[in-house]
């Protein structure tokens, strides 16, 4: 029996390849343009999660006996399920998450090719062979699973995000625990449906529906052997801090302050599309969204009006209007600490700069562009939307100096035409994704993704090919010597 995510009323939990009915606490997901709602759900309770992980453990040996061929096949599966079911998901991430539909088109075609992406890696060389002292001897390294793995997402990419964790945990013989962000539980619910119909067997992905601190038991349980961890750094450390001690394998991926770098000899009308599109762009809901612009040597001048123009004709509406550029933010929670987020930056001084039109309703956020100094607590806080502050600095030495100027290291964008300025930028500013002449978001689903600093945690990257190879695998080397004949 499937899960009924896609028709948006009743959504379930998946405990050992079944549907189950949560027995905590009655939830919904609601629209976030009109308070509709989505879906309807019960949380798990603990000992539910429980249940899911013990059926974790019991799938391991069956699938890891499947072999890495046919779970990549399974997964080649999973990624024509997705794409022939694009548009009803693409219409169900607009109506849960908000982004506007050419973004949920957009997330749903990357997260088909993650897919794709990691059944091809089913076909790469696994390990390397050695040299022997001894002539009847192979050194070669292999890999093994971890066991079960607890996947914890955040709402921005409900799909996407979940994509580059789960399809490599599985990939690579590990059983799963998913606990998604409980503001979009409908697309978790639709994504375990298209793998469960792909033919993952049963226990082999459970899906556990409930707040954070459902979260926090799914890792500080000793059987999960690891965590993959996207979300904001508060929680991210939180996790650290149960799943270090007990030993457990840990993968994260923090929040952002990103900034774009707009050297004189730019071009202008580049440069104020890329700022524009990596600050406005989802709503300004992207880890790698610019959040400082630093005009270096005066090119304020003529950049300011051009990024002025562009966010003053964004057409911000209901995801769903095909005319809209940019949507509401997940909640009218959420809309109302980023109206106090600008509310506290004016009051420290800023300026604006220019802000957009946006239609009456309580989700939605004006798209904001701040001038001011660089001691702002905005320009040190990450405020989850859809505002960025222009700063200025007199040379490229002190603009990365600025750009670097925060706890967080995620992305950084430059834009010029000068080499060596280029070259500075790479090996100068601390960000894991850097950025020359594009915006500050986006990036490849088979390139390594990853922060620096506080935006991450020390450890393989998590959407590599061989990074994700690294963190869902143990790697072992092993000495094979004939035996006597
Ligand atoms: P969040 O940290 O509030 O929640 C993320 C997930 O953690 C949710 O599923 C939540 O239920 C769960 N959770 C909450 N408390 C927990 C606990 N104590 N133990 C275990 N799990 C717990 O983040 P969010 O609001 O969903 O997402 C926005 C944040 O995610 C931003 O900071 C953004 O920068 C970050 N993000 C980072 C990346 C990246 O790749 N670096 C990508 C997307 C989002």
């Amino acid at each position: 029996m499937a899960n009924s995510a896609l028709s948006g009323s009743q959504i379930s939990l998946y405990i050992n390849g079944q549907p189950v009915a949560g027995a905590g606490d009655e939830c919904q997901s609601l629209n976030p343009v009109d308070g509709s709602v989505v879906a309807n759900y019960r949380a798990a309770t603990s000992a539910q999660l429980s249940e899911a992980l013990d059926a974790a453990a019991a799938a391991h040996d069956a699938w890891d006996n499947v072999g890495i061929i046919g779970r990549g096949a399974i997964l080649r599966r999973a990624a024509q399920l997705l794409d022939e079911r694009a548009d009803a998901l693409t219409k169900l991430m607009t109506a849960e998450q908000g982004k506007v539909l050419a973004d949920s088109a957009g997330e749903v075609g990357a997260s088909v090719e993650t897919l794709y992406y990691h059944a091809g890696c089913a076909r790469q060389a696994i390990g390397s062979s050695y040299p022997s002292a001894h002539p009847e001897e192979l050194v070669r390294t292999l890999r093994r699973p971890l066991g079960t793995i607890g996947v914890i997402t955040p709402w921005n990419f409900p799909l996407q995000i979940a994509a580059w964790k789960i399809a490599p945990a599985l990939l690579w013989g590990n059983t799963v625990v998913w606990k998604p962000s409980s503001e979009t539980p409908a697309m978790a619910a639709a994504f375990v449906d298209i793998l469960t119909e792909a033919g993952v067997p049963a226990g082999v992905c459970n899906l556990i529906l409930g707040p954070g601190s459902l979260g926090g038991e799914l890792v500080a349980d000793a059987r999960v052997a690891g965590v993959t961890f996207t979300g904001s750094v508060g929680v991210g450390h939180k996790i650290r801090d149960v799943v270090i001690p007990r030993g457990g394998k840990l993968q994260m991926e923090l929040g952002g302050h990103n900034a774009a770098v707009v050297m004189p000899d730019a071009d202008i009308d580049l440069a104020a599309d890329s700022v524009v599109a990596g600050a406005m762009g989802s709503t300004g809901q992207k880890c790698t969204a610019t959040r400082r612009i630093i005009a270096v040597g005066g090119v304020e001048e003529q950049l300011a009006p051009a990024i002025a123009k562009r966010v003053e004709a964004l057409v911000v509406g209901a995801g769903s209007d095909v005319d809209a550029g940019i949507g509401p933010v997940i909640s009218q929670r959420a809309a109302k600490e980023i109206d106090d987020a600008v509310a506290q930056a004016k009051a420290e001084g800023a300026t604006v700069l220019a802000r957009a039109q946006v239609p009456a309703g309580d989700a939605f956020v004006a798209p904001t562009v701040l001038q001011g100094g660089a001691e702002l607590t905005i320009c040190h806080e990450e405020v989850f939307g859809p505002v960025t502050t222009l700063l200025t600095a007199d040379s490229l030495e002190a603009a990365v100096e600025l750009a670097n100027d925060t706890e967080f290291g995620l992305t950084a964008s430059l834009f010029t035409s000068d080499e060596r300025a280029v070259r500075y930028f790479l090996n100068y500013m601390d960000a894991g994704l850097v950025k020359v002449n594009a915006p500050s978001t986006g990036s490849e689903v088979h390139g390594p993704f990853g922060g620096l600093k506080n935006s991450t945690y020390p450890g393989p990257r998590e959407q590599n090919g061989d990074a994700a190879a690294d963190f869902f695998t143990k790697s072992k080397t092993a000495y094979l010597r004939l035996a006597p004949q």
